[in-house]
């Protein structure tokens, strides 16, 4: 995860924790062209908390009628300048000071997003504020310096290559980390001078809405970000399919994924972007420089967040000479995890996001088990608050790699083991899915550690740590992972169009 600003664990107290948590919330509206407003018809879904499964409140459920007018208020700030054309230098001082907006509010925004969705709150301040508002002030260094090309053309021509804004930015966000990955499309977007419609996760909208708040009070002119709440099926669809999103850009599992492709297909053939899911390899060799730390880090690479993070280390490929030892190690480490509360400050592992969720990884377990593995630590459900969603680490070992468990992403903290002889096998292994996200490698081979990095098929490759890196790089999937790149200034290419001026001297 990215790095936390400094001052950010001076906000790590449990007394103002416990404060926000019991903050109020007041139903959820819309936010359109700068105001709040009802979805048509007054219609409404249950924000319900995994912690404890009580309902915090309703949000807005939008109707295509309501997310189109949140495309019109977006294509009208677009149209009118005020900033696409505002000067860069200006937006930037904006985006800066969305930035500093999210820092002030940092324990409200973390807070709220744990209650609406579960994530042990040490993490989220890190990863959910702290990251967003580093996003947010990395993208405000790029606006003044998004530069055009001059084409190295024949005597008597001029080719110009302006960088353009696409427009309008639909934008399609998850329930794991949405202050992240809402910040990862946003800020880009608006960087590129777009305007942007945001439909958060059903599960997770609420701090996404404080979000937008934020963003007006630090200067962002009416209009150019709205954020539509409602259903995947409804509000996610009628995004997709608007006929005046000109590109869509979308962070989710495959099968939502091959879904936008097909209303792409069906509408105005707006580009679409997509950060999907994975079975991610972490490969622990024999020459591993320091094997306690190797498992120290595995157990986290799958058990952080419950294991709902996109890049999850969740295979677990370790060199057979050293296999019982290091499962033994990981173990023990999952099985001492404090599972529990996500907003005391102790917890280590948090709530699962849903139901819904719960019940798929269990699914997932049994399957795995009917298969042939072994459960060799956790998996049963638990009860540390009453009324939530709770599940204890696993740790599956004997997992072949024919086995679903080795094939499909579960999203919940299961890990699947299995050992290998040597290098050849070990890539063979990490490949042997459709995904292609993410991958760790351990080993004190310098010369291992490169041949590793070219042949793993993935978007990013750990060696010898795993998670952590910061705005500077990109992360994007390659085979069934996904297509373009969130992150790093490659990200603004998505929202970009290039346009070329030809000129007869
Ligand atoms: P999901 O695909 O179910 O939902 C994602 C978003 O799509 C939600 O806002 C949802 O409402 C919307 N949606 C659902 N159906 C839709 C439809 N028919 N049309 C338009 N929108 C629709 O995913 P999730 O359960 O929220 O998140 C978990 C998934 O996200 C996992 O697969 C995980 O790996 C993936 N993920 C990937 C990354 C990455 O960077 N690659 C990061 C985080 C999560």
């Amino acid at each position: 995860m990215p790095e936390a600003p400094r001052n950010l664990f001076s906000s790590m107290n449990q007394e103002e924790i416990d404060a926000w948590r019991q903050q109020p919330l007041s139903d959820g509206r819309l936010w359109v062209g700068g105001q709040w407003r009802a979805a048509e018809g007054g219609r409404c879904l249950p924000a319900s908390s995994p912690i404890d499964g009580s309902t915090l409140c309703q949000i807005a459920a939008a109707s295509a009628a309501d997310v189109d007018a949140a495309v019109r208020a977006a294509r009208a700030a677009f149209e009118r300048g005020s900033w696409s054309r505002m000067a860069p230098a200006e937006r930037k001082k904006v985006l800066h000071r969305i930035a500093e907006r999210i820092e002030a509010q940092q324990l409200e925004l973390a807070v709220l997003g744990v209650r609406d969705n579960g994530t042990e709150i040490a993490m989220a301040l890190r990863a959910e504020p702290g990251s967003a508002a580093a996003t947010f002030r990395y993208y405000a260094e790029c606006v003044d310096k998004l530069m055009g090309e001059i084409a190295p053309t024949p005597e008597g021509t001029l080719g110009l290559v302006h960088k353009a804004p696409v427009g309008v930015v639909g934008a399609i966000v998850p329930w794991n980390f949405p202050l992240m990955i809402g910040a990862w499309k946003i800020a880009p977007a608006l960087a590129a001078g777009n305007s942007v419609v945001l439909k958060p996760s059903e599960d997770a909208s609420l701090s996404l809405l404080r979000l937008a708040q934020l963003c007006q009070e630090a200067g962002l002119p009416e209009g150019v970000l709205n954020v539509v709440t409602g259903t995947g099926a409804e509000t996610g669809d009628a995004l997709a399919r608007h006929m005046d999103v000109d590109v869509l850009t979308f962070t989710g599992s495959g099968p939502v994924g091959r879904q936008l492709l097909k209303a792409s297909a069906e509408s105005n053939l707006k580009r679409v972007y997509l950060e999907l899911g994975g079975k991610s390899p972490n490969i622990v060799f024999d020459d591993a420089p320091d094997l306690a730390l190797a498992a120290k880090v595995s157990a986290m690479a799958i058990f952080r967040n419950s294991g709902q993070v996109c890049v999850a280390g969740s295979r677990l490929l370790v060199q057979r000479v050293v296999h019982d030892a290091f499962v033994e190690q990981l173990s023990q480490i999952a099985a001492s995890l404090r599972v529990g509360d996500p907003l005391d400050l102790r917890t280590e592992m948090g709530a699962v996001s849903s139901a819904r969720q719960l019940a798929r990884n269990q699914a997932m377990l049994a399957c795995a088990l009917e298969e042939g593995a072994h459960l060799r630590t956790g998996g049963q459900v638990i009860a540390p608050v009453p009324g939530g969603h709770y599940m204890a680490p696993a740790v599956l070992e004997g997992v072949r790699p024919e086995m679903a468990i080795a094939r499909e992403e579960v999203f919940g903290p299961v890990l699947a083991v299995t050992p290998f002889d040597d290098e050849a096998e070990a890539v063979r292994l990490a490949n042997g899915t459709d995904y292609g996200l993410a991958a760790g490698v351990w080993t004190g081979s310098l010369s291992r550690a490169h041949r590793m990095v070219r042949a793993i098929k993935a978007g990013v490759v750990h060696v010898n740590t795993y998670g952590g890196p910061d705005i500077t790089v990109p992360l994007g999937g390659v085979r069934q992972s996904g297509n373009g790149h969130d992150k790093s200034m490659h990200a603004l290419d998505k929202y970009l169009d290039l346009k070329t001026a030809w000129i007869q001297l």
